[in-house]
């Protein structure tokens, strides 16, 4: 080596060394005021208490969804960003209708209610209500081996649990969610007349749980009803079946469609300083199931991601990037405000450089996953040490969500919180997640590390960009 060469080096090393213990400094203390305000003078607590407890639930095409708009569209004003607007989507609407009712007969004049609820999607039973026999089954695929011949003419009851050693509980809700997905589609191929599904819920409890469905292609005329029972009840059910296998179910239910509605993604940006023109989002889906307020799913997400752009502000930090927090509409039963989002993003040549998602309830944050390549992996897992303060969070591969889904191309970094998931399924899409179920302190924590993430990004940026953006 050179002489030159070596002190060109030796330069900068010590240059590098000075610059990011600099950095580092810098950062740690920007991270320490943003988790002082969220947690001294936070305001997604309160902005929760207004979306469930003034607004409550907010299914696609509902008044309560609609109310969810003007909502945050005026709170994001308040804030002073430099901009926000709504931006138009048609969105599905179908509608629950009468409260369901259910019963198992195991001898004429023999019942005992159960608690159902209709799939989201559903259609109605008849008129009267369908009663047939049951035949139980352990998933989709089990189907075969009671054939056409058995399950014809009767209700399939889907009976496979989440399974309860997996430590991630959205594994398992993955591992069974089909049965609520795709199940009334399969079940109908056998001849069957109406589907029960086990709710996605690891606690025994009462409360069925909703969620989407799809009858795929299938004619309308062979579309079978579709419900989900409790845990208890499928408890109940499987027991009685054992002892009498051909008693009967009974259920009635009278969802409708409508043709869509006109809805909209409420966005709210912070104009970059120095690339106005490349963007760092941040949200969670303003839509929700129509059985309890949708604290957790999404409310919690929504009112982080927009306390997220009150945080950087309240401390006064001017954004690099342009930032923006995204409220998507029609997540659980369509996403089309991700899909809208994205449709409109390519075609204004906006390039997003990062998205953030909170969409796994407002829990304690435990971390963050990542859908990126090795370099930008790499440059996030150098970020790790910063929040060995706030709970040691990690930082793992993985998937950012669902309505960010639609942005992905080879550029864009795509993350999601991940909250603590062992209460989520207790709470998930069913009667009883309500503005209650979430701890302030835990919600706040999530808001803060989200901060503290989109700080870093916007700082840093991302390796692809980082070279041409580097100023
Ligand atoms: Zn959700």
């Amino acid at each position: 080596m050179k002489k030159t060469a070596f002190l060109l080096l030796f330069t900068f090393l010590i240059t590098s060394e000075g610059f990011s213990q600099k950095v580092n400094k810098e950062d740690s203390l920007t991270i320490r005021r943003i988790y002082d305000m969220a947690l001294l003078d936070g305001k997604s607590y309160d902005w929760l208490d207004d979306l469930s407890n003034q607004i409550g639930s907010r299914l696609s095409g509902s008044i309560g969804a609609e109310r969810a708009v003007e909502f945050t569209k005026e709170e994001l004003e308040k804030l002073g960003l430099d901009k926000v607007w709504l931006q138009p989507i048609l969105v599905p609407k179908w509608t629950r209708g009468i409260a369901e009712y259910a019963f198992i007969e195991t001898a004429p004049g023999i019942t005992s209610i159960q608690d159902i609820c209709a799939l989201g999607g559903s259609v109605s039973t008849p008129v009267v209500g369908l009663k047939a026999e049951v035949i139980e089954v352990q998933g989709i695929e089990d189907l075969k081996n009671y054939g056409r011949e058995r399950i014809n003419g009767k209700i399939v009851f889907y009976n496979r649990p989440m399974q309860a050693n997996l430590i991630n509980t959205f594994s398992a809700y993955g591992g069974c969610v089909d049965q609520r997905y795709t199940g009334a589609m399969e079940a109908a191929k056998y001849g069957a007349v109406g589907v029960v599904v086990r709710s996605m819920n690891l606690r025994r409890d009462d409360l069925p749980h909703t969620g989407s469905m799809t009858y795929g292609d299938t004619p309308v005329h062979l579309r079978i009803p579709a419900c989900a029972i409790s845990t208890n009840g499928a408890f109940y059910l499987s027991s009685a079946l054992h002892l009498k296998p051909d008693l009967k179910f009974y259920f009635k239910q009278n969802c409708r469609v409508f043709p869509d509605v006109r809805s909209y993604n409420v966005i709210g940006e912070i104009t970059g300083s120095v690339f106005p023109d490349k963007y760092i989002i941040v949200g969670g889906h303003l839509d929700s199931w129509d059985l309890g307020d949708g604290s957790h799913d999404d409310g919690a997400g929504c009112v982080q991601s927009m306390e997220v752009l009150r945080l950087l502000k309240k401390i006064n930090y001017k954004p690099r990037h342009s930032i923006r927090v995204v409220l998507f509409m029609n997540e659980e039963n369509g996403l089309r405000g991700g899909k809208e989002y994205a449709k409109q993003a390519k075609r204004k040549q906006e390039e997003h450089i990062f998205a953030l998602e909170s969409d796994a309830g407002g829990f304690t944050p435990r971390g963050f996953s990542f859908d990126t390549d090795e370099a930008n992996f790499a440059q996030v897992k150098s970020w790790e040490p910063l929040f060995e303060p706030y709970l040691r969070l990690y930082f793992t591969r993985g998937g950012g969500g669902a309505d960010i889904g639609p942005l992905k191309d080879n550029k864009v970094v795509l993350a999601g919180l991940r909250p603590d998931t062992q209460r989520y399924f207790d709470y998930h899409h069913a009667s009883n997640d309500t503005f209650d179920a979430v701890n302030k302190r835990e919600l706040e924590l999530g808001g803060a590390a989200m901060a503290s993430l989109i700080y870093l990004f916007d700082k840093y940026g991302v390796i692809t960009s980082f070279q041409n953006t580097k100023k």
